[in-house]
């Protein structure tokens, strides 16, 4: 099955070809170029696809998400994540990792199971890429909207174990200011697991060690981690200054102001940033009330919070993240793809295979207007999501 897009802005991570065409073979991107396809590819093309002068862009790769549309991962139901998955594609994102957050032993068993069973394609929807286990081993202090009952320390190990045991794991985001959750970093490292610190009063000393360990990433940066003083840099004076570190990002302007994106930008710049959506089973819901993790939550315009006024993750998609990140870092949207495709694609280690549009890699994209809506998807080479 061969496949031509052709009259588009196609962004490659040298450069966006205006117009470019692309040579799609079954699930891969075979060959791509500038000006109009030659008369021999549009005649033998089985598929013909005029993109009329829109962005043709790598498809967005979702690190940390929690749910959507009623669904969540630590239902632990095989159903609840082809739900997920099937939404994920009407806002561009044609891969990401199912995010667990702090529960018992038994739950988050129970959710790996099901992650593990889905691993790979969802029909008609995105690739699940593997687990990402927020928690349980982070600090109470910074419990944000986790439940501080399952928040712990890492000293049961053979309960760590069990949870990283499974080859589908890819990051595990701890508080690496605690003694006790200290080996767990070695042991995710030398599995090739991507460790992340979050949920963390860590000082800045401590985010050192940790990223001489092979810590490198922050979870969410600025929410539920120690804040940048000037005398007591913390979490945060590391992800600012510290190029081993990537820093997810919540670019929702709730989470995090649009002048900090700015300044994060401006310090780290596209390489030291994946946008994320954190986003839970309230997305693509309308406003009102709902139960997240057994407790009450308000939705209202586009925030969620626990009744006390605790933000309990997004309701945020990663195509209004791009967007709002772009305006809010003040760059062009060829820069800011990166953060979304790219670099998380580095992030877990499947840059070759998956994050940018070039020759050899998965036919993972989309096709957005000038207004940010998207035309239409495709995953693996199959188109599997159109504008009405
Ligand atoms: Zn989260």
């Amino acid at each position: 099955m061969a496949t031509l897009i052709w009259n588009a802005q196609i962004y490659t991570p040298t450069g966006i070809l205006s117009p470019g065409w692309m040579w799609i073979e079954n699930r891969t991107i075979s060959r791509l170029g500038s000006g109009h396809p030659s008369a021999s590819d549009l005649e033998t093309a089985q598929e013909k696809v005029n993109a009329h002068q829109n962005h043709l862009l790598p498809g967005l790769i979702d690190l940390h998400i929690h749910g959507a549309m009623g669904f969540e991962f630590m239902d632990g139901d095989l159903y609840a994540i082809e739900e997920i998955g099937q939404f994920l594609v009407q806002h561009g994102v044609t891969s990401f990792l199912a995010t667990t957050w702090a529960a018992s032993r038994a739950a988050l068993l129970k959710a790996l199971d099901a992650i593990g069973n889905a691993y790979g394609r969802i029909r008609n929807g995105a690739t699940l890429l593997g687990a990402y286990l927020e928690g349980p081993y982070m600090n109470p202090n910074r419990a944000g909207a986790q439940a501080i009952q399952f928040i712990r320390l890492a000293t049961d190990r053979e309960e760590a174990l069990s949870l990283i045991k499974h080859e589908m794991v890819k990051v595990v985001s701890l508080a690496p200011e605690f003694p006790e959750n200290f080996w767990l970093i070695d042991a995710c490292v030398s599995r090739g697991i991507t460790v992340a610190a979050g949920h963390t009063s860590a000082t800045y000393a401590q985010m050192q060690v940790a990223v001489q360990h092979g810590v490198s990433l922050l979870t969410h940066c600025f929410n539920a981690m120690s804040p940048l003083h000037h005398r007591e840099p913390g979490v945060v004076g590391a992800g600012l200054s510290m190029p081993e570190l990537r820093c997810e990002l919540i670019a929702d302007n709730v989470h995090v102001h649009p002048l900090v994106q700015r300044i994060l930008y401006q310090l780290r710049g596209s390489e030291g940033i994946v946008l994320v959506s954190d986003s839970t089973r309230v997305t693509g819901l309308p406003d009102g009330q709902y139960i997240l993790d057994n407790r009450p939550v308000q939705v209202k315009q586009g925030k969620v919070t626990l009744l006390d006024g605790t933000l309990a993750g997004s309701c945020l998609t990663l195509d209004i993240a791009l967007l709002n990140f772009t305006e809010a870092a003040g760059i062009p949207l060829e820069k800011a793809i990166l953060c979304a495709s790219l670099y998380p694609a580095r992030t877990i280690g499947i840059a070759h295979q998956k994050g940018s549009l070039e020759p050899g890699k998965d036919a993972d994209l989309f096709l957005m207007d000038d207004d940010g809506n998207i035309l239409f998807t495709m995953v693996e080479g199959k188109i599997v999501y159109t504008r009405n």
